[in-house]
């Protein structure tokens, strides 16, 4: 499927406006592509996965924090990446996170602990990749990149 990207992130913000108001949480967006720039991908699946970080980094962040989305093409994929300011995450857990039913220990989580594990699923299934860059109280940024086509093809 041929999407463009800017309709699928305000989609899935869209989604987690009542969650962001709650914490008073600011949701910024930034979309450095052309206007014949689209992405390789399932549309419902891909906002799936932006769906659950922007949830994860609302559920994650303190009051009164942003959180900052973009969107920019490097070499021939689209990477979308989803900036937190919240709690972080140590080092040896980065790998984990991805794993189904994980949760950084010495937390009190609501939910499964599946939404990575799902959303490594989607990515990795439309030829993409996922990961994260995090440190502990430095807050996080979850991304993803899909590959990217143009108008002609
Ligand atoms: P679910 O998504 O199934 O409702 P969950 O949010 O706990 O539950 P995941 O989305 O898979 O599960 O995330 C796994 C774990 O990774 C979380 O429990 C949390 O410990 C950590 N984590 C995920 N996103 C963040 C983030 N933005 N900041 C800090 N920790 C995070
Ligand atoms: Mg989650």
């Amino acid at each position: 499927q041929k999407c463009i990207p800017k309709n699928m992130v305000q989609a899935a913000i869209k989604n987690v406006e009542k969650l962001a108001e709650q914490k008073n949480i600011f949701i910024n967006s930034y979309y450095a592509l052309e206007d014949n720039e689209y992405v390789a991908a399932d549309y419902d699946k891909t906002i799936w996965v932006i769906n659950n970080f922007l949830t994860n980094a609302i559920k994650y962040s303190f009051h009164d924090e942003k959180i900052q989305v973009s969107v920019e093409k490097i070499d021939s994929m689209i990477l979308f990446s989803i900036t937190d300011t919240g709690k972080g995450i140590e080092e040896k857990y980065h790998r984990q996170v991805f794993d189904r039913y994980f949760q950084v220990p010495g937390e009190h989580h609501n939910g499964t602990g599946l939404g990575l594990a799902i959303s490594k699923n989607f990515i990795e299934k439309q030829h993409g990749e996922i990961g994260v860059k995090s440190s502990i109280k430095q807050g996080s940024t979850f991304y993803f990149k899909l590959p990217l086509l143009k108008n002609n093809e």
